[in-house]
Order: C-alpha cells, then structure tokens, then sequence
C-alpha cells in the first residue's frame, strides 16, 4: 500500500518501486518462475508522436507493455459499450473532463482510489469519486482579431453578448464538447436563464452557421469571416508551430486571450484525463501508469506536441505556449462539466445554436 506521498519524488519512487519489483523482459524464458509480462491496454482518444515516446518510456522503466490503440472518443465509447465485460482496455484516455464523464455514465470506468495521485493532481482537477484524473490542462478562449478589438473590450464571456459584437462571432456546433463544457460551466455560474440569454445573444452574434472545428474559426478571423472565435488555446498556438508560411500568418494576424466570467473570478480550465475501466484488473499497474504520467518527463511528453499546459506547475511550457497571457484558473470543480451536461445541450438547443 502506497503511504501517502505528496511530492513529485514520491511518484517518481512509485514508478521505481514497480520497476524493482515487475518482471523485466526477460519474460521470453522457459523458466517456471517466470511471471509473464504484464500488459495495460490502453484506449486513447490521442494521436501525438510525443505520446508514443512517452509509452516507450514507460514500458523500459516497468517491464510492462502497453497495448495502445487509437480512435476518436466516441468511436472508444461505442467500442467498450459494445465489447461489455470483455472490453480489453484497462485504460482510457480522453481530451475533455465532459468526456471522461461520459465514460463514468456508462458505467465503463471504476473508481481509481490511490492518495499519491490525489496529491498529484488538484482537487478540482479529478473526478471527486476518483473515476478520473486530470493530466494536462487546455483552455478555451477568445482568438480575435486584434486590429479590431482590444482585449480589455473582451475580457469575460459576457462581452459575446454585447451588440456590437454582431455578426462577428464564429464558433464550432453546440454539440462539441468543448462548447458543452463551457456552457456547462456558464450554468454553475449564471443559472440557466441568463446561460440561455448569453447563448441565444451568440448566436445573434454570429457571423454564419457554426461549422467546422475550432482552427477553421481562427482561419475564418485571418480570412476576414469574423474578428472573434471561440478556441481552444493549443489551436492557436499550433498555428503558430506549424511549418506552413500560412498557418504561422494565421496565427501573427490574431491575438488569444483567456476570459473570465466576472471580473476576478477566474478562467475556464478543462483537461485531458485518465480513468480505469471497468474490466481492468490490475489496479496497481493502472495506478503506475497515471502516476508515470503526472513525472516531469510524463508532463513534458504530454503536452509538448499537444501544446496543452502541463498540469502540474513544475513543468516548463511546451514551445509555444509561452505566448499565451497568464490567467488564474476557475475554482469550479470540473465534475460540474458533466453533471450540466445534457442541460447545457438543451440550453443549447433553445438558443438555436446548432
Ligand atoms: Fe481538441
């Protein structure tokens, strides 16, 4: 049993304590004693080479192997509803705090009960009944164009709904979860009614028909379409990375900012995460494999391709992600994400957001 451990170096000592004690690869060998390699399948909803030398990593430091297979989250969804008690996967992974939550609905997910991760990783960061762990943060903002508006004139989410933002918002469906989340969040604060009121004055605001994904709406504010988009932040920075003249043209004609609800009251933080399935079996290893992802080089690897922000402070920024402006992080407890989930898409819906 792990003693409660509240440092950086006590997941790193949880790592090497399993590294001791795992049987190495020599597992090819006939010898009775020979434990056989232990394998963690993993569903993941990324798709980033950092990610894979991530996996490598953990592999040479347990003994253990990873069986990874990629897809879209609601593809792993419909995937582990349809495989039942003989899903395979031990392990999901998903962008999105909505989206872990629709895992844990299903019932596909268990409960993930370790002191060294709760330590880890910030309350409002992780599921309050422990069915998932935050493991990087991302931010959904404000891309603008800034020859149009200044900052200031954009500085909470309530700015979308003044008029003289009309017809110059583009922003991806409602259904999204990004949108969800945000709105799910805009409900815990506002109450549903003036959540409708904000969505419904978006939506006049509009500059066309919500469509395509959230670069597309930053490519429509350098194409003069709008001159305001909600984004998630890692968009707008991988513009900027990109090795396309155009994309990096993209990013040079607008700015990013990260809004708040009122004044002071800090910004809207989402994560990606990590929850055990149902069918796992080998709690320790799962336990493991988190904790590996919550070490400096864990937190590096995660976010370096991504471009998301590590979850824990210690870690330097990815390239890039040091031009974005420095916020204070929401307390809202990403739970609510979820729990206002199905509301938020109601509320959606009444306001005509597609
Ligand atoms: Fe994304």
């Amino acid at each position: 049993m792990i003693n409660k451990i509240k440092t950086l170096t006590g997941l790193s000592l949880l790592i090497g304590a399993v590294a001791a004690c795992s049987n190495p690869t020599a597992s090819t060998s006939d010898e009775a004693t020979a434990d056989p390699q232990k394998v963690l399948t993993i569903y993941s909803s990324r798709h980033y080479d950092s990610d894979k030398a991530l996996y490598a990593m953990f592999e040479e430091e347990t003994g253990a192997r990873l069986d990874v297979r990629e897809a879209g989250a609601s593809q792993l969804l419909e995937t582990m509803k349809a495989e039942g008690d003989q899903s395979p996967a031990d392990v999901v992974i998903a962008a999105d705090a909505g989206s872990l939550w629709r895992f844990k609905d299903a019932g596909l997910t268990q409960p993930l009960e370790s002191e060294a991760l709760e330590a880890a990783v910030p309350e409002s960061y992780r599921a309050a009944d422990s069915q998932w762990y935050g493991v990087a943060r991302r931010i959904r903002g404000i891309a603008y164009d800034p020859n149009r508006w200044d900052a200031a004139s954009l500085s909470t989410w309530d700015t979308l709904a003044q008029a003289d933002k009309a017809g110059e918002i583009c922003v991806r469906s409602s259904s999204n979860i990004y949108n969800l989340s945000l709105m799910g969040e805009l409900i815990h604060r506002y109450g549903e009614e003036s959540a409708q009121n904000w969505a419904t004055a978006v939506v006049e605001n509009m500059a066309r028909n919500p469509q395509g994904g959230d670069t597309d709406q930053i490519r429509a504010i350098a194409a003069g379409e709008c001159s305001i988009a909600i984004v998630n932040h890692y968009y707008w920075v991988r513009l900027g990375a990109s090795e396309s003249e155009a994309d990096q043209q993209v990013a040079a004609n607008t700015s990013f900012l990260i809004p708040e609800f009122v004044e002071g009251s800090g910004s809207h933080v989402n994560i990606t995460g990590v929850a055990m399935t149902k069918t796992a079996d080998d709690t320790e290893l799962v336990e493991q494999f988190v904790a590996f992802l919550l070490t400096e080089n864990g937190q590096f690897y995660i976010t370096r391709d991504t471009k998301e922000l590590p979850l824990l402070s210690t870690t330097p920024l990815p390239e890039g992600v040091d031009r974005l402006p420095t916020f204070a992080p929401s307390d809202t407890h990403l739970d609510v994400y979820g729990e206002n989930q199905a509301d938020a898409q109601r509320l959606f819906d009444l306001a005509g957001w597609n």
